[in-house]
């Protein structure tokens, strides 16, 4: 049965409470409730696409489905993220059969570089070759419909069976979208393989927007961080990156930065590179990314994410000189 539309749903049921209103400095800005924002299409590329909103909701509805909605009937410049995308630019793949594949995304190159570096060499020698390239959910959430077929074509020649994503938001978009594949976290993977590091301070976790209802990977980081305080940052939205909000609103991502180094809190965690990146760039210094620190490279998140990501579209795969595959 198709999706029955956020827009209509919220028009038909919101009690407007301004529960999401309080909760969102994006709703605030424009003094919406999210039953207003259905009747403001020209603010469709404005909302974050975080769904703090619907975590305090009392009738569960989306400003994630609301602007996605809004921005697929009506897509501005959401060419240029298709072509740069679907085809993605700076993809690095190789012909060699590899039945588990590490799948880098495009920004865990870009803002933590040594990590990825790391992990690539950990998965080889395994046997396990590397992948750089785009899931599509930034196509998807530019308002278009994403194509699936050269990720589709790059899985089938090289006979994919498990896919380690070390991306959250590679994670839960390709779990949706390939329910015959394994789609893995690499903590899952480091369990695996017996990896026993353990960061032994306290954490705050900052958990990135794809894992607000479904904390399926931060089940697998739990046992390497026995020390751990998950409500610290349950108030903040967004990093600034969701939905590509930051290009319209960015004095509310400063702002956002400023609340989270105004908390004070010591080790601020998270295990989505872009949010490492965002809040890095931001002023939020103590900032630390999971696998960085886990796989004990403790790596300050990269300014240079062009230089970066031209670095690893250049890298060589080493796996196809060995004849053991993952
Ligand atoms: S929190 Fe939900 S019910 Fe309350 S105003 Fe917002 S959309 Fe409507
Ligand atoms: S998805 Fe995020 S930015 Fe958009 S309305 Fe909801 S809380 Fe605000």
């Amino acid at each position: 049965m198709p999706e029955r539309s956020m827009c209509v749903q919220t028009r038909e049921t919101c009690i407007e409470c301004s529960a999401c209103t309080r909760a969102c400095s994006f709703l605030t800005k424009y003094d919406l409730n999210l039953k207003d924002f259905t009747h403001r299409p020209d603010l469709r590329y404005s909302c974050f696409m975080c769904d703090r909103c619907k975590a305090v909701c009392p009738v569960d509805l989306s400003g994630n489905r609301i602007a996605y909605e809004l921005r697929a009937a009506r897509p501005q410049d959401a060419w240029f993220t298709s072509f740069w995308k679907t085809s993605y630019k700076l993809r690095n793949n190789s012909p060699v059969q590899s039945k588990t594949l590490l799948f880098l995304g495009c920004n865990y190159p870009g803002y933590l570089p040594k990590t990825s570096a790391r992990m690539i060499e950990l998965c080889e020698s395994y046997g396990i070759d590397f992948s750089i390239d785009c899931c599509k959910k930034p196509v998807h959430d530019s308002g278009c419909t994403p194509n699936m077929h050269p990720l589709d074509a790059l899985f089938a020649r090289k006979g994919v069976k498990r896919v380690i994503c070390c991306c959250p938001n590679c994670f839960h978009f390709l779990r949706s979208r390939y329910p015959a594949l394994q789609i893995m976290d690499p903590y899952e993977f480091l369990t695996e393989i017996g990896f026993t590091s353990t960061i032994h301070e306290e954490v705050h976790v900052y958990f990135p927007c794809s894992e607000r209802f479904d904390r399926t990977i931060y089940e697998h980081i739990k046992p390497f961080a026995p020390k751990r305080c998950e409500q610290t940052f349950r108030a903040i939205e967004c990093c600034g990156a969701g939905g590509g909000a930051y290009k319209r609103e960015p004095e509310l991502v400063r702002a956002t930065h400023a609340r989270v180094n105004s908390m004070n809190a010591a080790n601020m965690y998270t295990y989505c590179s872009t949010c490492a990146g965002m809040f890095h760039a931001g002023g939020v210094k103590r900032v630390k990314n999971f696998l960085s620190e886990i796989l004990g490279v403790h790596e300050v998140p990269s300014t240079h994410y062009a230089r970066n990501v031209s670095a690893f579209k250049l890298r060589k795969h080493r796996v196809g000189d060995c004849c053991v595959q993952g």
